[in-house]
C-alpha cells in the first residue's frame, strides 16, 4: 500500500476542524454526537483524509458506547498502536495509509473477533451501496 504522506498545513486544508482534531490531533467527538452511531445502511466506511476503505457495514454493530462500533476492519486497512495517555491502557487505530487516527480497539466485542472497534465518526466517510 503507497503511504500517504502530508504536512499538518496541508491536512488542515484539506480537512474540517473538527476532522483535523481526530485524525492529526487524536481528539475523540463526543459520545453518541457522531453522524454514523446508529447508522445500519448497507455500505462501507473509508477513512476521511485518505479514501482507504476501513469497514463494512456487514461487521457493523451497535454497541452503547456512544461509537460507531464494528468488529472487524477490511484486511491489511488499519494499524495498532499502544495508547497509555490519559491513564489508561488502551490500543490505538490508524489508518494504515494516512496514518490519521481513527479510535480504539477493545476486546468486548462480539462474535466471531470478540473485537470492538471504537471508532469516530468523524474519522469516517460512508458510501452507501447503489441499489
Ligand atoms: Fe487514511
Amino acid at each position: 500500500m503507497e503511504k500517504i504522506k502530508k504536512s499538518d498545513n496541508e491536512w488542515e486544508k484539506k480537512l474540517t476542524p473538527e476532522q483535523y482534531n481526530i485524525l492529526r490531533e487524536k481528539g475523540t467527538e463526543a459520545p453518541f454526537s457522531g453522524e454514523y452511531v446508529k447508522t445500519d445502511k448497507k455500505g462501507k466506511y473509508v477513512c476521511a483524509a485518505c479514501g482507504n476503505e476501513l469497514f463494512s457495514s456487514d461487521k457493523k454493530f451497535y454497541s452503547d458506547c456512544g461509537w460507531p462500533s464494528f468488529y472487524d476492519a477490511k484486511k491489511d486497512s488499519v494499524e495498532f498502536h499502544e495508547d497509555n495517555n490519559h491513564g489508561m491502557k488502551r490500543i490505538e487505530v490508524t489508518c494504515k495509509k494516512c496514518g490519521g487516527h481513527l479510535g480504539h480497539i477493545f476486546d468486548d466485542g462480539p462474535k466471531p473477533t470478540g473485537k470492538r472497534f471504537c471508532i469516530n465518526s468523524a474519522a469516517m466517510e460512508f458510501k452507501g451501496k447503489k441499489k
